[in-house]
């Protein structure tokens, strides 16, 4: 007799109390799903025993069943796009989605999806508008550029530039300077890209302004200085500065463009914070054109931003990958806002998520981890919480060598054993990974770590410390099934 035959039907599980209770918060057809799935998952559990005689499996109970059909309702009814706190260490985290908007920024976004807007329509003349004008003005005033125009990342604006200004031609590089982002980005292959040859002059560590001279001829297109935003090279060397490579460039008659990542638009050095080369900078040492991030230090929307002379600005405008390329209203919208801030506000510092998480004192975050040590120590039995002090990064590409103090949370397995400990921490990452807001640290030197750095927020700390019984429990089924999986 095949036990499947047991299993009850779709509808009888429909009409368990606990699953009509749950119709309230969730659609008729998403319950229906689950339990579908659910029957199917158990029904194929116990396919694995047909034929065999010696071990006949029984089917789960139907109370069991309705437990695993509302586990399942909860996984289905949980969208993939997800908050979670980012306790890495890393402030500007690529996998977790670079910098968390400023609250004008959000509403800006807000509003401009759910009205029409004003997005290349001249509300003066009521004719054709374009829609890079919702920021031009803004990016020219804080970067000291003649015109602006933006596309969907920096990756998208160096190969929107190179293709505009240096297609078929040379593009000119220190080989100190051929970086790798992450992903595909790599100098070399973006040049190729966008069809320039590149023209790689003097050492990895060392480039002289007579490397240039050299090199510049009739096919030159271009002059490229790309910021080393993601390591440095030290010791013995020696590089162009802006500066020069700008009048070189002008003597030839060939345009300067300078990448430069991250692209901050408050003044670090002013803000206690390690010095970051800002656009306006780039600009009035004589660049032509640079480019750089909207997400990473400057903190609002994934964007890419070009800025420079209006005459290269409008041939990139012109260019057929720029409307490839180009923002949608809702990030338009959040840039607008945030470019905003930097020209408006008294303390852009207090009012942009990044820069607050980035200017944060040290002290502060101690006293986060003070706060929530007490009930993290009396958690799990197996596991020591201490507060400890540690250094966060930047991250994405900016400032590699420059780290800000800061406090961890620090998870460390008591056991004596190498590998328990070694199992204990995967599993103390995996239950942070399932909590209804995921906590994403970084296992250091036999603990887990979590910064509390990117905690900033009163709310957030308390929904934290909400979650921290849901921890428990996660922790401690996961043991139980590691248990059950042991022969
Ligand atoms: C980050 C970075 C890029 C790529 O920018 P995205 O916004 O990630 O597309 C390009 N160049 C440099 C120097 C960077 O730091």
């Amino acid at each position: 007799m095949d036990v499947r035959r047991n299993l009850p039907a779709v509808d009888t599980l429909l009409a368990h109390p606990a699953l009509q209770q749950a119709q309230r918060y969730h659609s008729w057809r998403l319950v229906r799903q689950a339990i579908r799935m659910t029957l199917e998952s158990e029904r194929s559990r116990l396919a694995d025993y047909t034929g065999r005689t010696e071990h006949q499996p029984t089917t789960l109970s139907l109370e069991t069943l309705t437990d695993r059909a509302l586990e399942r309702l909860e996984q289905l009814a949980l969208p993939s796009s997800r908050s979670v706190f980012n306790l890495t260490g890393t402030v500007i985290h690529t996998n977790l989605g670079r910098s968390a908007l400023a609250e004008p920024a959000i509403e800006a976004m807000a509003e401009a999806a759910r009205y029409p807007m004003a997005l290349e329509y001249d509300l003066e003349s009521g004719g054709r508008g374009d829609r890079d004008r919702l920021v031009e003005p803004l990016l020219c005033e804080l970067t000291g550029a003649e015109a602006a125009t933006v596309v969907n990342n920096n990756a998208g604006a160096v190969l929107l530039t190179l293709s505009a200004l240096a297609s078929g031609r040379e593009a000119v590089i220190s080989r100190g300077e051929l970086i790798e982002i992450g992903g595909a980005f790599r100098m070399p292959d973006i040049m190729a890209s966008a069809g320039c040859r590149l023209h790689e002059v003097g050492a990895t560590n060392r480039t002289h302004a007579r490397d240039f001279q050299t090199a510049l001829g009739e096919d030159t297109g271009l002059i490229v200085k790309a910021h080393t935003s993601n390591y440095a090279i030290t010791g013995f060397t020696k590089s162009v500065s802006e500066r020069e490579l700008a009048a070189i460039a002008h003597a030839h008659g060939v345009p300067f463009m300078v990448d430069l990542g991250s692209g901050a638009l408050a003044d670090f050095s002013a803000l206690g914070l390690p010095h970051e080369s800002q656009p306006r900078e780039a600009i009035a040492a004589g660049a032509d054109v640079v480019t750089f991030s909207g997400d990473k230090l400057l903190g609002g929307p994934q964007a890419g931003v070009i800025v420079g002379r209006r005459e290269l600005i409008d041939i990139i405008k012109r260019h057929p990958l720029k409307r490839a390329l180009r923002l949608d209203k809702l990030t338009l919208a959040a840039l607008e806002a945030t470019l905003r801030l930097y020209r408006d506000s008294d303390a852009p510092q207090r009012d942009i998520p990044t820069l607050a998480i980035l200017t944060r004192p040290a002290a502060d975050i101690a006293a986060t981890g003070e706060r929530l040590l007490s009930s993290a120590q009396a958690l799990l039995d197996d596991i020591d919480v201490t507060l400890a002090p540690c250094v966060s990064q930047l991250g994405s590409g900016s400032l590699p060598v420059d780290r800000l103090p800061s406090y961890a949370l620090a998870w460390r397995p008591l056991s004596r054993d190498r590998h328990a400990r070694e199992r204990c921490l995967r599993r103390m990452e995996a239950a942070f990974r399932q909590l209804p807001r995921p906590v994403i640290g970084r296992i250091h030197e036999g603990a887990l770590t979590l910064d509390l750095r990117c905690l900033h927020r009163p709310a957030d700390e308390d929904t934290f410390t909400a979650q921290l019984p849901a921890l428990k429990q996660r922790y401690e089924s996961q043991q139980d099934r590691h248990e059950e999986n042991q022969p």
